[in-house]
């Protein structure tokens, strides 16, 4: 805590694209809750938000500087262009890292309801460094978002991505975990797959997902569908192992193909030439598949290599 009344100075890290319409609501909604929980001995009354401007073509930025203009505590930071929301909230994370204890993560349109963040802090008071916010209703997204996003977590499971079900980018992170977070140095970034490697104690916080205060959503299906391939893709090797998996079954189906053809040949049914072809294309076809697979599994170890993860984090040291 960086002062001495041990309250911790709280963050608020807010993503913006676009978001002229939301942006002054949410902002003013988030000072108040800064102000109650100020009032109730939660937060430092220095704690603020910090408004990232994803390179947005509408006037964003200029709403951003004339609510820091009217209050300190609204703080900004500017990208020279549209990165998307896993850049931008991490630039706003790194860069809010020194300036606070904690800091939470919240999308600008308000549909992850903010007074979980209230929640969230008590659990960083109580010594949690991650919490996160989970959904506990997705009654107000459309049917088709829901299920598309369901499909999606088990997908990117099945594929080798460790995620927190219903869980989006909205959670609290403390110094420490933002320091940590800071040491994974791959480009590829995918925040909700990288967090929970950071271990740490971490809780989860449930709230209700309520519709957008104002604008339009910036996350269609097409989003959302590289987002997700991104994210298995920056993340696991598993996919490559697949490949290798399936050559090696279809070596087995060729056991019986094989059978197959040497007995429809035996009982001369067979055009000449047939059977040589069947038995070196299913061959041939599993052993390429196995090859390709072999050849990904190098790639895969290649591609953890370059991400140079940190290997492990250390949580505390007694060394005096
Ligand atoms: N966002 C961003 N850059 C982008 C797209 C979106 O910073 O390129 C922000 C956006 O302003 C919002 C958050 O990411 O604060 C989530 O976007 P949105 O609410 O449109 O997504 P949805 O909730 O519909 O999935
Ligand atoms: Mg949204």
């Amino acid at each position: 805590m960086n002062n001495e009344s041990n309250v911790p100075r709280i963050a608020i890290v807010i993503p913006c694209y676009n978001e002229e319409a939301a942006l002054p609501i949410t902002a003013k909604a988030l000072l108040g809750l800064i102000d109650e929980m100020h009032a109730d001995g939660l937060v430092a009354p220095d704690s603020f938000i910090m408004c990232c401007d994803d390179g947005s073509r509408d006037r964003t930025w200029q709403i951003i500087e004339s609510l820091h203009a009217a209050d300190k505590r609204v703080k900004g930071l500017a990208l020279a262009h549209n990165r998307g929301h896993q850049n931008v909230l991490l630039a706003g994370l790194h860069t809010v890292a020194d300036m606070c204890d904690a800091a939470v993560s919240i999308d600008a349109d308000l549909q992850d309801d903010p007074r979980a963040i209230i929640d969230m802090v008590r659990a960083f008071r109580q010594g949690k460094e991650i919490v996160y916010g989970v959904r506990s209703s997705r009654a107000t997204d459309t049917w088709f978002k829901r299920t598309t996003a369901h499909g999606f977590y088990s997908f990117q499971r099945a594929m080798g991505l460790d995620t927190v079900y219903d869980h989006a980018d909205y959670r609290l992170m403390s110094a420490r975990a933002l320091r940590l977070l800071a040491q994974y140095g791959e480009k590829n970034l995918f925040l909700r797959g990288i967090i929970p490697q950071i271990g740490l104690e971490t809780a989860v916080v449930k709230y209700a997902r309520a519709e957008r205060v104002a604008g339009e959503s910036k996350y269609p299906l097409k989003k959302m569908l590289s987002f997700s391939i991104d994210g298995i893709t920056s993340f696991s090797a598993k996919p490559m192992r697949w490949i290798f998996v399936t050559g090696l079954l279809l070596l087995l189906i060729d056991i019986v193909v094989a059978i197959w053809v040497l007995v429809a040949r035996w009982h001369h049914t067979t055009i000449s030439g047939w059977s040589s072809l069947m038995l070196s294309v299913w061959f041939l076809g599993s052993l390429i598949l196995m090859a390709i697979g072999i050849v990904g599994e190098y790639i895969g170890k290649i591609f953890i290599e370059v991400k140079d993860r940190p290997r492990y984090a250390i949580r505390d040291l007694l060394v005096d």
